[in-house]
């Protein structure tokens, strides 16, 4: 979502399992399981042609220039092959390049610097966008971060859920806005739940957010009414007005 004017500008692909006899299962419940049987792969493969399948619909249905980010594990990254493999999905979707992103969580790349530092180059030289997820709780260090092909940071939310009202000194927030400045990164916050934290990212200069104060994670099919409808653009405008009224 877009903090200046309420626009749904982009979506990130989740996965969520519909267990017929359990019901919904939650993701931290069952990726971790998925990582260690090695199934992460077949999941992330599943879940990004998936994406990539319902955004070029909904490209086709005249959404235009709706943005996809999808997630990425450390094993699909290993993969033999996985440039070629990755970069054709991506191509036959027919997204352009600008709209697509990539998200891998520091930790992820720190497991195996050697092999996915050099694999996201070659996805960034081909023109894809790359983020590092929950930033800010992994063990990279800065001077990594400038060594890794990265365009924007996804400021983690448990920093987001620091912002309170009754704390307004939020310094590591701030300190990752002045570090993405610095660095010419884009920034996104995770988590965005209550009006205090919407403001006070807003006011700090941060241009990207999502979280449950706008939705929770919706089915692929309700999204599209979602995004032709921007239902936010009502919302921060009513927030800006309640502001200047002080
Ligand atoms: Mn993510």
């Amino acid at each position: 979502m877009n903090l200046d004017d309420g626009r749904i500008i982009g979506v990130e692909a989740l996965v969520r399992w519909q267990h017929p006899r359990l019901g919904l299962i939650a993701p931290d419940e069952f990726l971790s399981v998925a990582e260690e049987t090695g199934l992460i792969t077949q999941v992330d493969e599943w879940v990004q042609a998936r994406a990539f399948q319902d955004v070029s619909d909904w490209h086709r249905s005249g959404l235009e220039g709706i943005r996809l980010s999808v997630n990425i594990s450390a094993q699909q990254l290993e993969q033999d092959g996985f440039v070629e493999r990755f970069f054709s999905a991506f191509e036959r979707s027919g997204m352009l390049p600008d709209l697509f992103k990539i998200e891998i969580t520091e930790n992820a790349i720190m497991k195996d610097i050697e092999v996915i530092v050099p694999r996201l180059r070659e996805l960034r030289r081909r023109g894809l966008r790359i983020a590092i997820d929950d930033f800010g709780t992994g063990y990279s260090s800065l001077s990594y971060l400038q060594q890794f092909p990265v365009s924007t940071l996804k400021i983690d939310r448990s920093f987001v859920g620091d912002i309170r009202a009754d704390q307004t000194d939020a310094s590591i927030i701030n300190a990752i806005v002045a570090m993405a400045r610095g660095l010419k990164l884009d920034l996104i916050a995770e988590g965005v739940e209550t009006r205090t934290q919407l403001n006070y990212l807003k006011l700090q200069g941060c241009k990207e957010v999502q979280g449950f104060i706008f939705s929770r994670p919706v089915p692929a099919g309700e999204l599209k009414s979602l995004l032709r409808q921007n239902p936010f653009m009502s919302l921060l405008q009513a927030e800006a007005a309640a502001i200047s009224a002080g």
